[in-house]
């Protein structure tokens, strides 16, 4: 049976409510931090193709670690199995920005969505196309047929000034030559993939096609493999939300990705997409109050891939 999910969102809607002021805004890409933190949007797209949402489903915000998904279905589709010759499939119980294990493990990063490996994907992207960071751009604005997706320069710029963190896991695994495009040309690219924004309504139906086995629901493109996209969903489960896949997956039960800009999108396999928007992060850089309304989802409706 259909769950009523109108009368879900409402219900969540307004339980989310205290927690919007406990979160913190990220601060260390310090355009990230004018956003205000009392927000909270979701979306839900079915794959019958019917949509709900509630609150701020149509504000922008920044999709940051969110594209890393983006960016790996892209290299996935394009280079299939090779890319696995230059990062892992295991969680790496770090937080995204660690470099600690990179350097005992030779410069090959844990998994494609912490940030040494999407480093690498960039690397990867900016090796087959001119410029990564516009292929990037280009595949979200067709998976969520929204010509109108674009960067946020502003951040971008922000996140370069500061990205002390991402040059040095670069410069390290550089050195280990597992980046064979210049530094500069990858963090650039990669800040500029990062500032995507996209609203909860478009980040959930952009993400629709890992719900459904790979292909786009309302055109039928494939852009994944039946195969290729569990695999993909699997990644999610165990490294899509950092440090705290272990707990996320205890809470919410579903494969998902976060962002520092405060966005989740998470996949019911086979049944539809949601993304959910707060900007107020947890310890682990986590949407808060968006963590909870994903906990609550699959808890009000009964839905969980176990
Ligand atoms: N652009 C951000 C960074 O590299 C993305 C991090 C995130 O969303 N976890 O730090």
């Amino acid at each position: 049976m259909t769950p009523d999910y109108a009368a879900i969102l409402a219900t969540i809607h307004a339980e989310v409510q205290p927690l919007l002021s406990e979160g913190k805004v990220a601060s260390y890409i310090p355009q990230l931090s004018t956003v205000a933190v009392d927000q909270f949007g979701m979306a839900l797209y079915c794959l019958d193709g019917s949509t709900y949402e509630v609150g701020a489903a149509q504000q922008k915000f920044s999709l940051q670690s969110i594209t890393k998904l983006f960016a790996l279905a892209l290299a996935f589709s394009r280079e299939g199995d090779a890319i696995w010759a230059r990062v892992g499939r295991e969680p790496s119980g770090n937080p995204f920005n660690s470099l600690v294990q990179l350097e005992y493990e030779r410069g090959k990063p844990r998994n494609p969505f912490i940030n040494a490996g999407a480093l690498v994907m960039t690397d990867i992207l900016s090796t087959r196309f001119v410029q990564s960071d516009v292929a990037v751009l280009q595949f979200a604005r067709s998976i969520a047929a929204e010509a109108g997706i674009d960067f946020d320069l502003t951040v971008a710029q922000s996140e370069r000034e500061t990205a002390h963190r991402n040059y040095a896991i670069a410069h390290l695994m550089k050195d280990f030559g597992n980046l064979h495009n210049p530094v500069s040309t990858v963090i650039d690219s990669y800040c500029r993939q990062c500032s995507i924004s996209m609203t909860c309504a478009e980040l959930a139906k952009a993400g629709s096609f890992l719900a459904q086995h790979g292909t786009v629901p309302w055109s039928g493109l494939q852009i994944l493999d039946r195969s290729s996209a569990k695999r993909l969903n699997a990644l999610m489960l165990t490294c899509g939300t950092y440090d705290a896949a272990g707990d996320f997956a205890y809470r919410v039960g579903l494969p998902a990705k976060s962002g520092v800009g405060g966005g989740i999108l998470a996949l019911v396999p086979g049944e539809l997409a949601v993304a959910v928007w707060s900007p107020g992060l947890d310890a682990t850089g986590n949407s808060l109050a968006g963590t909870y309304a994903l906990e609550r989802f699959t808890t009000l409706t009964a839905r969980s891939i176990f």
